[in-house]
């Protein structure tokens, strides 16, 4: 626990950082004690002002996008070009505390996502370290999917209709939720109380999708990571952050002034995701992940990375298969 808290605050430096290099330059405000200098923005921050219009529906429909191939291949085109490279490559990013964040210690990439991704090279080649990282932010995991980059993805990607078109996915291995994260005592107490203020989101995300659809009054600052999101709540450049459940307690565990708040506003099914076609590495993921609902290796993952922060779980998700 300790270790995981230097990290959150070793990333949420990094990130302030970042910001300091590449961002909005500080501007000065008078106050009432005095002359003060407006910290930056994190690079690449942009800040988009309220639509007149709601947006319009959020997703095509599919029916159940959960639903996916029966676990079976170990062999197929893809699953062997994997295996004639001897390497996994698995797109994730580093800023997601929980999920995948650099051990301070270690230096190497830890979390839910990254020991998800390391079963995965455990059942191909019996060794869980063949494993090469491609670092993605959320708003270019179905372009590495696209031009094949990576073999799969597994950076909290929720499962949607609207994805389904362009890549496809493993069944759910983590369901979450959307809520709002916002500073302890300011008066915010869900997405309602969001009207005409401030909300970080990241790019490429149904986090932002979802804000733009039910407050459209509200201003949105979009930002490459989630970590860039508790850097600007801190610096109070936002009111609050929006995205769901288990990424905001891996923030909140990072920052005792901040909590998670509101009703659930979705379900976030997480699943891998697979370039479009890779019939077999969807299958052989989807085999991995019935062997970590069954063997115990779900629960201790979930025990270790996401209990303390986000309580007990019911267990891991259960699969639909569509054939
Ligand atoms: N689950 C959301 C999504 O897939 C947000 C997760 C993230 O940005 O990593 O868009």
């Amino acid at each position: 626990m300790r270790a995981r808290r230097v990290a959150a605050a070793a990333l949420a430096a990094s990130a302030l950082l970042a910001g300091g290099c590449g961002g909005a330059p500080p501007t000065t405000r008078t106050g009432g004690s005095g002359n003060y200098t407006e910290p930056p923005l994190p690079a690449n921050a942009v800040v988009t002002q309220p639509q007149s219009a709601p947006a319009s529906d959020l997703e095509p429909q599919c029916g159940n996008p959960t639903a996916s191939l029966r676990p079976g291949a170990d062999h197929g085109p893809a699953l062997d070009a994997v295996r004639a490279r001897g390497r996994l490559l698995v797109g994730l990013d580093p800023g997601s505390n929980l999920f995948s964040f650099r051990d301070p210690i270690s230096g190497t990439l830890a979390g839910f996502d990254v020991d998800v991704a390391a079963e995965i090279a455990r059942d191909l080649f019996g060794d869980p370290r063949r494993i090469e990282y491609r670092i993605l932010g959320s708003a270019d995991r179905e372009r590495a999917l696209q031009d094949h980059s990576v073999d799969v993805v597994v950076k909290t990607m929720t499962i949607t209709c609207d994805r389904r078109q362009r890549v496809d996915f493993s069944t759910a291995y983590l369901m979450s939720h959307q809520r709002v994260l916002a500073v302890k005592g300011s008066g915010i107490g869900s997405m309602a109380d969001l009207a005409g203020k401030r909300v970080c989101a990241v790019g490429g995300t149904t986090s932002l999708d979802r804000i733009r659809h039910i407050q459209p009054t509200a201003a949105i600052m979009t930002v490459p990571t989630w970590a860039d999101c508790l850097v600007v709540l801190q610096q109070r450049q936002v009111d609050a952050v929006s995205t769901d459940d288990a990424l905001l307690a891996g923030l909140a565990a990072q920052d005792p002034y901040a909590e998670v708040v509101g009703p659930a506003l979705s379900d976030e099914p997480y699943g891998v995701g697979v370039p479009k076609g890779n019939d077999d590495m969807v299958r052989f993921v989807n085999a991995t992940l019935q062997r970590l609902r069954t063997d115990g290796t779900w629960n201790r993952l979930y025990q270790h990375w996401l209990a303390p922060a986000l309580g007990p779980a019911a267990g891991p998700p259960e699969p639909t298969y569509r054939d």
